[in-house]
Protein backbone atom coordinates (compact mmCIF):
# COMPACT_ATOMS: atom_id res chain seq x y z
CA UNK A 1 0.00 0.00 0.00
CA UNK A 2 1.12 3.60 -1.18
CA UNK A 3 1.57 6.16 2.29
CA UNK A 4 -1.25 7.89 3.33
CA UNK A 5 -0.90 11.21 3.17
CA UNK A 6 -2.86 14.61 3.63
CA UNK A 7 -4.28 15.81 -0.46
CA UNK A 8 -2.50 19.52 -0.42
CA UNK A 9 -5.30 22.56 -0.42
CA UNK A 10 -5.54 22.67 -4.68
CA UNK A 11 -6.51 19.04 -4.73
CA UNK A 12 -8.92 19.51 -1.67
CA UNK A 13 -10.70 22.58 -3.04
CA UNK A 14 -11.06 21.18 -6.72
CA UNK A 15 -12.38 17.99 -5.53
CA UNK A 16 -15.00 19.72 -3.10
CA UNK A 17 -15.70 22.36 -5.98
CA UNK A 18 -17.12 19.30 -7.95
CA UNK A 19 -19.79 18.36 -5.66
CA UNK A 20 -21.16 22.04 -6.34
CA UNK A 21 -20.42 22.90 -9.54
CA UNK A 22 -20.92 19.79 -12.03
CA UNK A 23 -21.98 22.26 -15.03
CA UNK A 24 -22.26 25.70 -16.10
CA UNK A 25 -26.39 25.75 -15.05
CA UNK A 26 -24.89 25.02 -11.53
CA UNK A 27 -22.83 28.27 -11.89
CA UNK A 28 -26.03 29.91 -12.76
CA UNK A 29 -28.12 28.89 -9.69
CA UNK A 30 -25.69 29.22 -6.93
CA UNK A 31 -25.14 32.53 -8.30
CA UNK A 32 -28.55 33.74 -9.29
CA UNK A 33 -29.39 31.86 -5.41
CA UNK A 34 -27.12 34.78 -4.49
CA UNK A 35 -28.48 37.66 -6.23
CA UNK A 36 -32.15 36.66 -4.73
CA UNK A 37 -30.28 36.17 -1.01
CA UNK A 38 -29.02 39.86 -1.33
CA UNK A 39 -32.64 40.63 -2.44
CA UNK A 40 -32.38 41.98 -5.98
CA UNK A 41 -35.20 43.26 -7.51
CA UNK A 42 -34.11 42.72 -11.04
CA UNK A 43 -31.62 39.49 -11.97
CA UNK A 44 -29.55 39.58 -15.63
CA UNK A 45 -27.54 36.01 -17.05
CA UNK A 46 -26.02 36.70 -19.80
CA UNK A 47 -23.92 33.09 -21.56
CA UNK A 48 -22.00 32.81 -24.13
CA UNK A 49 -21.06 28.95 -25.80
CA UNK A 50 -23.75 27.29 -22.90
CA UNK A 51 -22.25 28.99 -20.12
CA UNK A 52 -18.76 26.82 -20.61
CA UNK A 53 -16.61 30.14 -21.62
CA UNK A 54 -18.94 33.24 -20.25
CA UNK A 55 -21.56 33.66 -17.75
CA UNK A 56 -22.47 37.15 -16.88
CA UNK A 57 -24.43 37.55 -13.79
CA UNK A 58 -25.91 41.55 -12.53
CA UNK A 59 -27.87 42.11 -9.74
CA UNK A 60 -28.90 45.18 -7.88
CA UNK A 61 -29.20 43.75 -4.29
CA UNK A 62 -27.21 44.49 -1.20
CA UNK A 63 -23.37 44.28 -2.82
CA UNK A 64 -20.33 42.84 -1.02
CA UNK A 65 -18.50 45.41 1.08
CA UNK A 66 -14.79 45.77 -0.04
CA UNK A 67 -13.14 44.19 2.93
CA UNK A 68 -15.25 41.30 3.38
CA UNK A 69 -14.54 40.22 -0.70
CA UNK A 70 -11.70 38.21 -0.17
CA UNK A 71 -13.86 36.27 2.64
CA UNK A 72 -16.34 35.87 0.63
CA UNK A 73 -14.45 33.20 -1.67
CA UNK A 74 -13.18 30.99 1.39
CA UNK A 75 -14.55 27.83 2.06
CA UNK A 76 -17.83 27.59 4.49
CA UNK A 77 -17.73 31.51 4.92
CA UNK A 78 -21.15 32.54 4.83
CA UNK A 79 -22.95 35.99 5.88
CA UNK A 80 -26.04 33.89 6.33
CA UNK A 81 -25.85 31.11 9.07
CA UNK A 82 -23.65 31.45 12.33
CA UNK A 83 -24.47 27.72 13.97
CA UNK A 84 -25.69 24.31 13.60
CA UNK A 85 -28.78 25.69 15.49
CA UNK A 86 -29.78 28.12 12.85
CA UNK A 87 -29.91 25.05 9.91
CA UNK A 88 -33.25 24.58 12.02
CA UNK A 89 -34.86 27.59 10.51
CA UNK A 90 -33.07 28.57 7.11
CA UNK A 91 -34.72 31.57 5.45
CA UNK A 92 -31.93 32.32 2.72
CA UNK A 93 -31.55 30.08 -0.36
CA UNK A 94 -27.94 29.42 0.30
CA UNK A 95 -26.47 28.78 4.04
CA UNK A 96 -23.34 26.62 2.98
CA UNK A 97 -20.93 28.75 1.93
CA UNK A 98 -19.70 26.62 -0.76
CA UNK A 99 -20.62 27.88 -4.11
CA UNK A 100 -17.87 31.41 -4.45
CA UNK A 101 -14.96 28.86 -3.45
CA UNK A 102 -16.22 26.31 -5.42
CA UNK A 103 -16.60 28.06 -8.42
CA UNK A 104 -13.75 30.21 -7.92
CA UNK A 105 -11.72 26.71 -7.76
CA UNK A 106 -12.51 25.72 -11.52
CA UNK A 107 -13.13 28.54 -13.33
CA UNK A 108 -11.66 32.23 -14.07
CA UNK A 109 -14.14 34.63 -11.77
CA UNK A 110 -13.96 38.38 -11.94
CA UNK A 111 -16.57 40.22 -9.32
CA UNK A 112 -17.96 43.57 -9.17
CA UNK A 113 -19.73 45.23 -6.36
CA UNK A 114 -20.57 47.44 -4.76
CA UNK A 115 -22.81 48.08 -1.66
CA UNK A 116 -25.10 51.17 -0.48
CA UNK A 117 -23.25 52.63 1.46
CA UNK A 118 -19.78 52.52 0.23
CA UNK A 119 -18.74 55.43 -1.93
CA UNK A 120 -16.63 53.38 -4.63
CA UNK A 121 -16.82 49.96 -5.45
CA UNK A 122 -14.64 46.76 -5.73
CA UNK A 123 -13.35 44.62 -8.86
CA UNK A 124 -11.84 41.02 -7.72
CA UNK A 125 -10.47 38.11 -10.16
CA UNK A 126 -9.65 35.12 -8.93
CA UNK A 127 -9.02 32.16 -11.04
CA UNK A 128 -8.18 28.59 -9.88
CA UNK A 129 -8.60 29.87 -6.24
CA UNK A 130 -5.79 32.62 -6.51
CA UNK A 131 -6.02 36.18 -6.21
CA UNK A 132 -5.52 37.81 -8.99
CA UNK A 133 -6.49 41.18 -8.41
CA UNK A 134 -7.85 43.23 -5.89
CA UNK A 135 -9.02 46.95 -6.61
CA UNK A 136 -11.10 50.10 -5.81
CA UNK A 137 -13.71 50.59 -9.21
CA UNK A 138 -16.58 53.01 -9.35
CA UNK A 139 -19.37 50.64 -9.81
CA UNK A 140 -23.39 51.25 -9.69
CA UNK A 141 -25.23 49.40 -6.36
CA UNK A 142 -25.44 45.74 -6.12
CA UNK A 143 -23.27 42.71 -8.32
CA UNK A 144 -21.53 41.36 -11.38
CA UNK A 145 -20.27 38.01 -11.22
CA UNK A 146 -18.10 37.02 -14.68
CA UNK A 147 -17.17 33.54 -14.74
CA UNK A 148 -15.46 32.23 -17.55
CA UNK A 149 -13.67 29.04 -18.90
CA UNK A 150 -15.29 27.03 -16.83
CA UNK A 151 -13.02 24.26 -15.91
CA UNK A 152 -9.88 25.25 -17.35
CA UNK A 153 -7.96 23.54 -14.60
CA UNK A 154 -10.21 20.58 -14.28
CA UNK A 155 -9.66 18.47 -18.26
CA UNK A 156 -11.44 15.61 -16.69
CA UNK A 157 -14.88 17.45 -15.88
CA UNK A 158 -14.31 19.65 -18.77
CA UNK A 159 -14.92 16.49 -21.32
CA UNK A 160 -17.67 15.57 -19.41
CA UNK A 161 -19.29 18.87 -20.54
CA UNK A 162 -22.05 18.64 -23.48
CA UNK A 163 -22.85 20.57 -26.67
CA UNK A 164 -22.76 24.19 -26.11
CA UNK A 165 -26.49 24.32 -27.08
CA UNK A 166 -27.16 21.36 -24.34
CA UNK A 167 -25.42 23.34 -21.59
CA UNK A 168 -27.95 26.03 -22.74
CA UNK A 169 -30.90 24.59 -22.55
CA UNK A 170 -29.92 23.54 -19.11
CA UNK A 171 -29.12 27.03 -18.53
CA UNK A 172 -32.57 28.01 -20.01
CA UNK A 173 -34.42 25.77 -18.14
CA UNK A 174 -32.92 26.45 -14.88
CA UNK A 175 -34.03 30.30 -15.66
CA UNK A 176 -37.35 29.60 -15.83
CA UNK A 177 -37.68 27.68 -12.85
CA UNK A 178 -36.04 30.75 -10.85
CA UNK A 179 -38.07 32.83 -12.39
CA UNK A 180 -41.37 31.14 -11.86
CA UNK A 181 -39.54 30.74 -8.12
CA UNK A 182 -39.38 34.27 -7.82
CA UNK A 183 -42.01 35.87 -9.64
CA UNK A 184 -41.45 39.66 -8.22
CA UNK A 185 -38.04 39.54 -9.29
CA UNK A 186 -37.71 40.70 -12.62
CA UNK A 187 -35.16 37.93 -14.47
CA UNK A 188 -33.19 37.98 -18.05
CA UNK A 189 -31.97 35.65 -19.55
CA UNK A 190 -29.85 36.25 -22.83
CA UNK A 191 -27.76 33.69 -25.15
CA UNK A 192 -25.39 34.37 -27.18
CA UNK A 193 -26.38 38.22 -27.55
CA UNK A 194 -30.10 37.02 -27.58
CA UNK A 195 -32.83 37.76 -25.30
CA UNK A 196 -34.51 34.46 -24.38
CA UNK A 197 -36.47 35.82 -21.45
CA UNK A 198 -37.51 38.66 -19.87
CA UNK A 199 -40.10 38.74 -16.80
CA UNK A 200 -41.63 41.74 -15.29
CA UNK A 201 -41.23 41.14 -11.83
CA UNK A 202 -44.62 42.14 -11.48
CA UNK A 203 -45.58 39.26 -8.62
CA UNK A 204 -48.16 37.99 -10.35
CA UNK A 205 -47.83 34.48 -11.18
CA UNK A 206 -50.05 34.11 -13.80
CA UNK A 207 -48.69 36.43 -16.09
CA UNK A 208 -45.28 34.43 -15.37
CA UNK A 209 -46.92 31.24 -16.72
CA UNK A 210 -48.50 32.88 -19.71
CA UNK A 211 -44.72 34.45 -20.23
CA UNK A 212 -43.21 30.70 -20.36
CA UNK A 213 -45.59 28.28 -21.70
CA UNK A 214 -47.80 30.75 -23.76
CA UNK A 215 -51.74 31.11 -23.90
CA UNK A 216 -52.97 27.46 -24.57
CA UNK A 217 -51.69 26.00 -21.31
CA UNK A 218 -52.39 29.21 -19.66
CA UNK A 219 -55.84 29.02 -20.55
CA UNK A 220 -56.03 25.53 -19.55
CA UNK A 221 -54.80 25.82 -16.05
CA UNK A 222 -56.61 25.53 -12.65
CA UNK A 223 -56.48 28.14 -9.44
CA UNK A 224 -55.22 26.39 -6.44
CA UNK A 225 -55.09 28.03 -3.05
CA UNK A 226 -55.51 26.53 0.29
CA UNK A 227 -54.05 25.92 3.86
CA UNK A 228 -53.52 23.02 6.35
CA UNK A 229 -51.92 22.95 9.49
CA UNK A 230 -48.31 21.51 7.53
CA UNK A 231 -48.65 24.27 5.07
CA UNK A 232 -50.09 27.14 2.76
CA UNK A 233 -50.14 25.85 -0.67
CA UNK A 234 -51.14 28.66 -3.58
CA UNK A 235 -50.46 27.63 -7.55
CA UNK A 236 -51.59 26.75 -10.59
CA UNK A 237 -52.09 23.14 -11.84
CA UNK A 238 -53.24 21.96 -15.67
CA UNK A 239 -56.15 20.47 -16.32
CA UNK A 240 -55.67 16.67 -17.40
CA UNK A 241 -55.37 17.90 -21.10
CA UNK A 242 -52.13 19.42 -20.77
CA UNK A 243 -50.34 16.35 -19.66
CA UNK A 244 -47.28 15.40 -20.93
CA UNK A 245 -45.13 12.48 -21.07
CA UNK A 246 -42.15 13.36 -18.85
CA UNK A 247 -41.92 15.36 -15.73
CA UNK A 248 -40.73 18.88 -17.46
CA UNK A 249 -44.12 20.64 -16.57
CA UNK A 250 -44.03 20.04 -13.14
CA UNK A 251 -42.84 22.59 -11.10
CA UNK A 252 -42.87 23.23 -6.92
CA UNK A 253 -41.04 24.97 -4.81
CA UNK A 254 -40.86 25.54 -1.12
CA UNK A 255 -40.35 28.32 0.69
CA UNK A 256 -38.90 30.08 -2.59
CA UNK A 257 -36.57 27.06 -3.92
CA UNK A 258 -37.36 24.95 -6.54
CA UNK A 259 -37.10 21.09 -5.41
CA UNK A 260 -37.37 17.45 -6.39
CA UNK A 261 -39.50 15.80 -3.91
CA UNK A 262 -40.19 11.87 -5.23
CA UNK A 263 -43.07 12.57 -2.26
CA UNK A 264 -44.48 15.63 -3.74
CA UNK A 265 -44.47 13.91 -7.27
CA UNK A 266 -46.28 10.78 -6.36
CA UNK A 267 -48.60 12.30 -4.48
CA UNK A 268 -49.57 14.89 -6.94
CA UNK A 269 -49.50 12.04 -9.74
CA UNK A 270 -51.58 9.77 -7.52
CA UNK A 271 -54.47 12.42 -7.46
CA UNK A 272 -54.27 12.68 -11.06
CA UNK A 273 -54.38 9.39 -11.57
CA UNK A 274 -57.90 8.17 -13.56
CA UNK A 275 -58.06 11.45 -15.26
CA UNK A 276 -54.49 10.97 -16.78
CA UNK A 277 -53.57 8.34 -18.95
CA UNK A 278 -50.68 6.43 -18.12
CA UNK A 279 -47.18 7.54 -18.18
CA UNK A 280 -48.59 11.04 -18.51
CA UNK A 281 -47.92 13.86 -16.42
CA UNK A 282 -49.30 17.18 -14.96
CA UNK A 283 -48.49 20.68 -15.62
CA UNK A 284 -48.02 22.38 -12.20
CA UNK A 285 -46.55 25.32 -10.99
CA UNK A 286 -47.23 25.09 -6.93
CA UNK A 287 -45.91 27.40 -4.30
CA UNK A 288 -45.79 25.16 -1.12
CA UNK A 289 -45.17 27.97 2.09
CA UNK A 290 -43.93 25.65 5.40
CA UNK A 291 -42.27 26.32 8.64
CA UNK A 292 -38.59 26.10 8.08
CA UNK A 293 -38.09 23.84 11.31
CA UNK A 294 -40.36 21.06 9.64
CA UNK A 295 -37.69 20.85 6.78
CA UNK A 296 -34.07 19.56 5.90
CA UNK A 297 -32.66 20.94 2.97
CA UNK A 298 -29.36 20.01 3.77
CA UNK A 299 -29.75 16.63 2.20
CA UNK A 300 -27.54 17.56 -0.59
CA UNK A 301 -24.92 19.96 -1.52
CA UNK A 302 -26.90 21.53 -4.32
CA UNK A 303 -29.92 21.69 -1.86
CA UNK A 304 -32.28 20.32 -4.71
CA UNK A 305 -33.68 17.47 -2.36
CA UNK A 306 -35.14 17.88 1.13
CA UNK A 307 -36.51 15.80 3.80
CA UNK A 308 -40.02 16.54 5.50
CA UNK A 309 -40.33 15.61 9.58
CA UNK A 310 -44.06 14.37 8.24
CA UNK A 311 -44.24 12.98 5.04
CA UNK A 312 -47.72 11.29 5.39
CA UNK A 313 -49.45 14.02 6.70
CA UNK A 314 -48.09 15.93 3.60
CA UNK A 315 -48.53 13.48 1.10
CA UNK A 316 -52.31 12.80 2.15
CA UNK A 317 -53.25 16.33 2.62
CA UNK A 318 -51.48 17.40 -0.64
CA UNK A 319 -53.36 14.79 -2.44
CA UNK A 320 -56.82 15.72 -1.29
CA UNK A 321 -56.42 19.35 -2.35
CA UNK A 322 -55.01 18.27 -6.14
CA UNK A 323 -57.77 15.62 -6.10
CA UNK A 324 -60.57 18.07 -4.94
CA UNK A 325 -59.31 20.48 -7.58
CA UNK A 326 -59.65 18.44 -10.49
CA UNK A 327 -62.67 16.45 -9.81
CA UNK A 328 -64.77 19.50 -8.87
CA UNK A 329 -64.13 21.19 -12.38
CA UNK A 330 -65.48 20.62 -15.83
CA UNK A 331 -63.44 19.77 -17.87
CA UNK A 332 -65.65 19.12 -20.93
CA UNK A 333 -65.22 22.95 -22.87
CA UNK A 334 -68.31 24.63 -23.01
CA UNK A 335 -70.57 24.61 -26.05
CA UNK A 336 -72.85 27.88 -26.61
CA UNK A 337 -75.89 27.04 -26.48
CA UNK A 338 -78.06 28.17 -29.76
CA UNK A 339 -82.00 28.36 -29.83
P1 LIG B 1 -23.80 31.08 0.82
O1 LIG B 1 -24.73 31.57 -0.23
O2 LIG B 1 -24.08 29.66 1.19
O3 LIG B 1 -23.72 31.99 2.01
P2 LIG B 1 -21.70 31.58 -1.15
O4 LIG B 1 -20.35 30.99 -1.33
O5 LIG B 1 -22.68 31.40 -2.25
O6 LIG B 1 -22.30 31.05 0.22
O7 LIG B 1 -21.52 33.15 -0.88
C1 LIG B 1 -20.73 33.59 0.20
C2 LIG B 1 -21.22 34.94 0.72
O8 LIG B 1 -20.95 35.96 -0.25
C3 LIG B 1 -22.72 35.00 0.96
O9 LIG B 1 -23.05 34.51 2.26
C4 LIG B 1 -22.99 36.49 0.80
O10 LIG B 1 -22.77 37.19 2.00
C5 LIG B 1 -21.96 36.95 -0.21
N1 LIG B 1 -22.54 37.08 -1.57
C6 LIG B 1 -22.42 36.18 -2.58
N2 LIG B 1 -23.05 36.60 -3.69
C7 LIG B 1 -23.60 37.80 -3.38
C8 LIG B 1 -24.39 38.76 -4.11
N3 LIG B 1 -24.75 38.56 -5.38
N4 LIG B 1 -24.77 39.89 -3.47
C9 LIG B 1 -24.40 40.12 -2.17
N5 LIG B 1 -23.66 39.25 -1.44
C10 LIG B 1 -23.26 38.11 -2.02
MG1 LIG C 1 -24.77 30.89 -2.18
Amino acid sequence: MPEIMLLNQETIDKIAAGEVVERPSSVVKELVENAIDAKATAVTVEIKEGGISFIRITDNGCGIEKKQVPIAFLRHSTSKIRSVEDLLSIHSLGFRGEALSSIAAVAQVELITKTYEELTGTRYVIEGSKEIENEEIGAPEGTTFIVRNLFYNVPARRKFLKTAQTEAGYISDLMERMALSHPDVSFKFINNGQTKLHTSGNGNEKDLIYHIYGRDITSAVLKVEHETELFKLRGFIGKPMISRGNRNYENYFINGRYIKSALIAKSIEEAYKGFMMQHQYPFCVLYFEMDSELLDVNVHPTKMELRFSQNEEIYHSLFEIIRDTISHRDFIPEVPVTE
